[in-house]
């Protein structure tokens, strides 16, 4: 695991909704581990340059998005005090094999129907 950013014991909890818990200063210190549900963003003292987390569709593959609007194609991210993770616009991963395509509001997932998954 990265040292760059230590996560408290509580933050290891399931989260019932998505939701940020952290910043680090650069992509390599995105912790390898995540908790279930948690994104981390990369910031270095200005705007979130990325965001990441772990796919929700269980395959075990993490996603990066870019959230500096100077560069394109760029997610923006929101979460209010006491409200779930949003992604816009809609997260669209494809590898070949898989295509994991879904929304990200108030901390939950939506996917939408032209997600598949080769293997199933
Ligand atoms: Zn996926």
């Amino acid at each position: 695991m990265a040292h760059g950013m230590k996560i408290p014991w509580w933050q290891w909890l399931p989260f019932r909704r998505w939701r940020v818990i952290g910043a680090v200063e650069s992509a390599d210190e995105i912790p390898a581990q995540l908790p279930k549900n948690a994104a981390v963003v990369v910031a270095s003292g200005g705007p979130p340059k990325w965001i990441s987390f772990d796919c929700p569709c269980g395959a075990g593959h993490r996603v990066l998005l870019n959230t500096d609007q100077g560069r394109r194609p760029a997610w923006s991210v929101t979460q209010p005090p006491k409200g779930g993770l949003s992604i816009a616009p809609s997260v669209d991963f494809h590898d070949g094999h898989r295509r994991c395509h879904y929304f990200v509001r108030d901390g939950r997932i939506i996917w939408a129907k032209d997600r598949y998954d080769e293997r199933l």
